[in-house]
Parts: C-alpha cells; sequence; structure tokens
C-alpha cells in the first residue's frame, strides 16, 4: 500500500534533485500509471501532465509501437556495443534518420545514454578539433548564467546554476555570461534592447579572454530548466553575428527543444542557427528508453574523420540496440502524423492565445510561451514585479496547488513551467489553461 511504499522509498531510494528532509515531511507521490496526455497515481488521482515527464514524452504516453519495437529488439539482440569497430542495424537506421531530420549540414551522431554524457562528449570533441586543427591555445567554453546542461561534473560546470556549482569544484575553462532574461534582468531596456545587449555579452567575454583562447559557446536555444526564458527575438541573431566574427564553435544544447518543442524539428531550426555540435537525448526516444547524443555538423566532422589517430572516449551504452529502435519509432510517428507541423500550425498558437490570458491574473506579472512551452512570472506587485518573499514560497504552493487541481506544472523559484506533450488537443488546451487559472487564484489565496 501507499504508505509502506512510501517508507521504503525514504528507507532506500536517493531522489535527485530533491531535499531528503522534506521526503519526510509529505511523502513521494507514486506515480503508477500513464495515459495519453495523463498520469496518474496511487490513489487514481488523474493529472494532465503538463511537463511531458522531465520534457521527454512529446508524444504522451501510449505508443505502444516504440514499446514494441523496443521489445522486438531486445529479443532479437538486446545488446551489443559500438565500439572497436563493430557497428549495429539499429544505431546505422538511426543515424542515417537523424542525419535526415537536423539540419542540413549535421551528418554525424556522436550516441551516449544521457544528455549529460553527451555534453561530455562535446566538451571533448571539441578539445580534439582544436588540437587536430593545431590550436591547442584554444580551450575555453563559454557558457550561460543559470543554464542547465546536465548533472555529470562536466554538465554542471558548464551549467550556470550556482548551486550546483557549490557541492565540488567546478572545470576552470568555463566562463558563464549573462542571460537573455528580460522580465527578471532586462532593466528598463526594451526586450529587443536587452536582447542586443545579452548577446554583446558574449563578445565582451570573448573580447576579454582574447579570441585565440575561446574554442566554444555553449546554449539552448530557450533556457528550459532556468524557467523557460524565451530570448528576445533580437537575440539569436546579435549572438550569430558575435559567432562569425571571430573563430569560435557553436554548440546548441537541444535536450529540451530538440524534436518539436518549438514547432520546428529544433531549436536551431526554429532561430535559424547553424550550430557545429547539437546535443539530443530525452524525447529522441519519446522518454521510453535512455538515449543521448551529439549530432556533429560537417566542420567538425571532417576534421575528426579525416585525420588519424583514435577518439578515446565512449560509453558501453553509446548506441544500444534497442535505444536506437525506440529513437527510430518516435522519428518515425513525429513524420507521418506531422506532430510537429500541428504544434507550429495549430496547437501552438492556440496555446499562445490561451496562455496569453493568463497575464491578466492579479499574480502573474509575465505570461510567455512558444511552440509546446510556456512560463508564467509569479508576483506580489505587477508593477514592481516584486515577489512574495525571498524563498520563492509562492511557486512551491502554486505546484502544489496545481498537482491538486489535475495539472502537472513545475516551479523554478517563483517561475512557473509547463511543457506539455505535443500531442495535446486544443480541448486539452483548455484543460491545462483553466487548471493553471484555479491553481493561481489558489496560490493567490494561500499567499494572502
Ligand atoms: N541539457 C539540457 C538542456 C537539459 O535540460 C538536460 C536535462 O534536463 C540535460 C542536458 C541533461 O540530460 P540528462 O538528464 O539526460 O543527463
Amino acid at each position: 500500500n501507499k504508505s509502506e511504499l512510501q517508507q521504503h522509498d525514504r528507507e532506500h531510494l536517493l531522489h535527485p534533485f530533491t531535499d531528503f528532509s522534506d521526503l519526510g515531511k509529505q511523502g513521494t507521490r507514486v506515480i503508477t500509471n500513464a495515459d495519453g496526455a495523463y498520469i496518474s497515481d496511487i490513489d487514481g488521482h488523474r493529472m494532465l501532465d503538463g511537463m511531458s515527464g522531465l520534457w521527454c514524452c512529446n508524444l504522451g504516453y501510449s505508443r505502444n509501437e516504440i514499446a514494441d519495437a523496443v521489445y522486438e529488439q531486445l529479443r532479437t539482440l538486446p545488446f551489443y556495443n559500438s565500439f572497436f569497430q563493430c557497428t549495429t542495424v539499429p544505431s546505422i537506421q538511426l543515424a542515417d534518420a537523424l542525419a535526415e531530420v537536423t539540419p542540413a549540414h549535421m551528418n554525424n551522431v556522436f550516441f551516449t545514454g544521457s544528455g549529460s554524457e553527451a555534453n561530455d562528449t562535446n566538451l571533448r570533441l571539441i578539445r580534439r578539433y582544436w588540437d587536430l586543427k593545431e590550436q591547442p591555445e584554444k580551450r575555453i567554453v563559454i557558457s550561460r548564467k543559470n543554464g542547465y546542461h546536465g548533472s555529470t561534473i562536466a554538465g554542471a560546470s558548464l551549467g550556470g546554476m550556482s548551486g550546483m556549482h557549490k557541492q565540488f569544484q567546478a572545470l576552470d575553462y568555463i566562463e558563464h555570461i549573462q542571460q537573455p532574461y528580460w522580465f527578471g534582468e532586462g532593466g528598463d531596456m526594451s526586450p529587443e534592447e536587452f536582447g542586443i545587449h545579452a548577446a554583446r555579452c558574449l563578445d565582451e567575454k570573448i573580447q576579454e579572454l582574447g579570441p585565440e583562447k575561446v574554442a566554444a559557446f555553449i546554449a539552448e536555444p530557450i533556457q528550459g530548466a532556468g524557467g523557460v526564458i524565451i530570448p528576445p527575438e533580437t537575440y539569436w541573431p546579435e549572438v550569430k553575428k558575435v559567432l562569425d566574427q571571430y573563430d569560435i564553435l557553436l554548440v546548441m544544447d537541444e535536450v529540451i527543444f530538440g524534436f518539436g518543442r518549438t514547432g520546428e524539428w529544433f531549436g536551431a531550426d526554429y532561430y535559424g542557427m547553424k550550430p557545429d555540435l547539437m546535443t539530443f537525448a530525452k524525447a529522441v526516444t519519446n522518454g521510453y528508453f535512455p538515449l543521448g547524443g551529439t549530432m556533429v555538423g560537417d566542420r567538425v566532422a571532417e576534421v575528426i574523420k579525416s585525420r588519424g589517430g583514435e577518439f578515446t572516449h565512449g560509453y558501453t551504452y553509446s548506441a544500444h540496440p534497442a535505444a536506437c529502435m525506440a529513437g527510430l519509432a518516435t522519428i518515425n510517428i513525429l513524420r507521418n502524423e506531422n506532430i510537429i507541423e500541428n504544434v507550429r500550425d495549430v496547437t501552438g498558437p492556440y496555446l499562445a492565445k490561451r496562455w496569453a490570458e493568463l497575464a491578466e491574473h492579479p499574480i502573474v506579472g509575465e505570461a510567455r510561451s512558444l511552440g509546446m512551452v510556456g512560463a508564467l512570472e509569479l508576483v506580489k506587485d505587477k508593477g514592481s514585479r516584486a515577489r512574495f518573499d525571498d524563498d520563492c514560497t509562492a511557486g512551491g504552493v502554486c505546484r502544489d496547488m496545481s498537482i491538486k487541481n489535475g495539472l502537472v506544472m513545475r516551479a523554478t523559484g517563483d517561475t512557473m513551467i509547463i511543457a506539455p506533450p505535443l500531442i495535446i488537443t486544443t480541448e486539452q488546451v483548455d484543460e491545462l489553461v483553466e487548471k493553471a487559472r484555479r491553481a493561481l487564484d489558489d496560490t493567490a489565496k494561500a499567499m494572502a
């Protein structure tokens, strides 16, 4: 029963990103079933999953084709590695499919088991590229404050979440610059001015460090875990100008925005960017099987493939055949059912319209959305954008009220975020917005 399960959970399971003392107070929520865009807990409480699991289940939870593809593969060739000049049919087929759906110049893939491992791989590819180009002084990687790039030492160092840096010594060749967070950090600037300003911070940092020492810039197209920070429209074009000026690689971390979340296949497509490396994970298998990787653009691939010497890097589960079959099944569904086009043309614009209505709510300072993501900034005072308190209590309250009302929303501080499955209908968008509104009403009462 539930309380026994919660007790065993408390005794034996160490959860990621969790304050263990909180578990004693509340007990974990035991999730037992899922269907379509909904999850249910052990008490039978059914919730619209406004977070697609952990930004993974873009197709929702009822795609047996993916489960069947994994099962069939596990019965034929459950495992073989891709080390030492071995390969498997699923890994070749998925590499082909990825080359077709990613931007045209990205024709190679290095598979990993997760997004964090893929960003570790990026650091090694960057270093190898510049070493082979005989520019070993290019060592520094620039990333952004409040970005998230995973939880390995390399991922957490690349990430700009100071809480994560406190636990260990972050890698010393990574530098962080301002994030393009207009609501929180734009001051008196218009969004357009602030977009340019945030991009110029990259230029300033490159000049401060010396362009000859800077190897790469890594960024999410939109910061996801940091609070769905959608950059002003001026941001990416200005970043492109800066990067074109210096000989610096661009890594776009598409772990959240890859596979359709913006209404295009990748955030890079949405913003018209041409990354040299592109991290993916999560939705590549619809979350059904662990798989990540990095797409390697022709510029880097040509150098590392044409010069001799071993790329001394890899994981046991790189290109796991069952994971690759899950990836192929997922890409087939995305393509055959025009899921991404539907987000771009129908459900994305509808969410934008309905979500924007929440900006009228007395405790909402900003409601922003793009494709199938959204964020609400909770404030005590709309005019001054003042928060309720320094501990971000309102975010936690709103998350709990949302769950009570049958909707999973996530709180990043006092920013509420959603990333529902791409398959949700316009009726389910209505349901989501109404449940979010009720959660806001309940939060306003609780914080009064
Ligand atoms: N990069 C981004 C942008 C992410 O959002 C995440 C996970 O949320 C990662 C990397 C790390 O991926 P994983 O948890 O699969 O290691």
